[in-house]
């Protein structure tokens, strides 16, 4: 008998026609003779209308509360998922995170598991049951208080339980039918990837995908516990996350693609400290600053400086929400660094080309930027990881750099493949 976790997000029990859908499938699961734990997302848009809701009555609302508040919402379906299961004569039992034994630290909107204690859950099933656990929600180790695991955490709830319970697999549904080259929300093109490595699926994660979210990959990947990307809405077979991109004898007999896919990333800025006097720890203060406002950056390109002037300038990227925050920070901290100047741009977006293969294939980044060149994109800036390469464009390019990225590597499916059955994709 296989133990298997599924994770419903909220597009796939948007309403109650869904949560009746998704308790079919469920009970289907548990009748062909598997044990099945699932984890859900709140309805629909629940925890955007329950943050609007607190930011009408309050700019500022203390993180206790709001976490109170954001976890209702997969209390809501987790419930009516249990009593629809029960119409179907089978009893489910459902679970706060808290209940379910998630363990946090105390950081209220971005908590981080340290422990799951899932004794509650392994005696439901023993007792025949299934249970349903609210997803993106823990307890706090240190003040008992209710924290949640940061926007789009459920897939990490059922991720750490189903590595807590010793699962087969975790099944991830959502509302497109696995992971596609790109999102056909994007590219109607992208074809469906059957199998991706963790390494290559973080990448694709950290780079903007959104089918899953990144802590759930690389927790999925310490416990080498392989992910199943499936679609609520249909049965076709998904997409496979295991393995690793290292590991050659598992692709022994396997032709790898070059490239798994294209991702984009429209949420970051760019700043550009201009002027930075050429001398040591210019940039490790500049960044020392950046690190103490807890700001977590992402590319960094530095010129050799002038020789007239004995300065350089100095971009990075980061979060567009922390923009304004890093920027006064740096600025106050001007005479002390003596540079010149400080730039900001929020438009701009990353493209990032992503594949196991590249490491072995010379010429993927000629022609990445050769297709980009032929789409008349400017590229800003460039990183390159030993699977990935990524380029900043204006944010205005990310549209048609992507679909000409997507094209110049063959990505494109010869018929469109791709279903979006509901969500934004976001
Ligand atoms: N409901 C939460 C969110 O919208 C968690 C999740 O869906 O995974 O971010
Ligand atoms: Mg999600």
């Amino acid at each position: 008998m296989a133990l298997v976790v599924q994770k419903y997000g909220g597009s796939s029990v948007a309403d109650a026609e869904g949560i009746k859908r998704v308790a079919k499938r469920i009970v289907a699961t548990k009748a062909a003779g598997n044990q099945v734990v699932v984890v859900v997302s709140a309805m629909g848009d629940t925890t955007d209308e329950l943050l609007d809701l607190a930011n009408q009555v309050t700019p500022a609302p203390p993180g206790r509360e709001l976490d109170m508040l954001l976890t209702s919402g997969e209390r809501i379906s987790m419930a009516l998922l249990a009593m629809a299961i029960a119409t179907l004569g089978m009893e489910a039992r459902s679970f706060t995170g808290s209940q379910a034994g998630v363990i946090t630290d105390d950081v209220h909107g971005t908590a981080r598991i340290i422990d799951v204690t899932p004794g509650r859950i392994s005696s439901a099933l023993a007792e025949g049951a299934i249970p349903i656990v609210a997803g993106f929600q823990g307890v706090s180790q240190n003040t008992k208080d209710i924290t949640t695991l940061g926007r789009g955490g459920s897939d990490t709830t059922a991720v750490a339980l189903a590595a807590a319970l010793n699962a087969d697999v975790c099944e991830i549904y959502t509302d497109v039918d696995g992971v596609f080259t790109e999102d056909p929300r994007l590219v109607p093109s992208a074809r469906r990837i059957p199998r991706i490595t963790y390494e290559e699926m973080l990448e694709m994660a950290a780079c903007g995908a959104k089918v899953l979210i990144p802590r759930c990959v690389e927790y999925a990947r310490r416990y080498n516990l392989p992910i199943h990307v499936r679609s609520s809405f249909s049965d076709k077979i998904g997409t496979w996350v295991s393995g690793h991109a290292g590991d050659e004898s598992e692709e022994a007999g396997m032709e790898q693609a070059i490239i798994s896919g294209v991702a984009h990333d429209r949420s970051e800025g760019k700043i550009t400290v201009v002027g930075v006097p050429d001398k040591v720890g210019a940039a490790a203060s500049i960044f020392g600053i950046v690190a103490e406002a807890g700001v977590n950056i992402d590319m960094i390109v530095q010129n050799v400086s002038a020789i007239a002037t004995g300065r350089t300038d100095i971009s990075f990227t980061l979060p567009g929400a922390e923009g304004q925050k890093t920027l006064e920070t740096l600025r106050a901290a001007q005479d002390k660094i003596g540079f010149q100047d400080l730039l900001y741009d929020d438009r701009i977006g990353k493209v990032s080309l992503i594949g196991a293969g590249m490491r072995s294939h010379p010429g993927v980044s000629a022609k990445f930027f050769a297709s980009l060149a032929e789409a008349g994109v400017n590229i800003q800036m460039i990183t390159t990881s030993e699977i990935r390469i990524s380029v900043v464009v204006s944010q205005g390019d990310v549209d048609v750099a992507v679909n000409a990225t997507h094209r110049a590597f063959g990505l494109d499916a010869d018929e469109v493949e791709a279903v979006v059955y509901g969500g934004t994709g976001r």
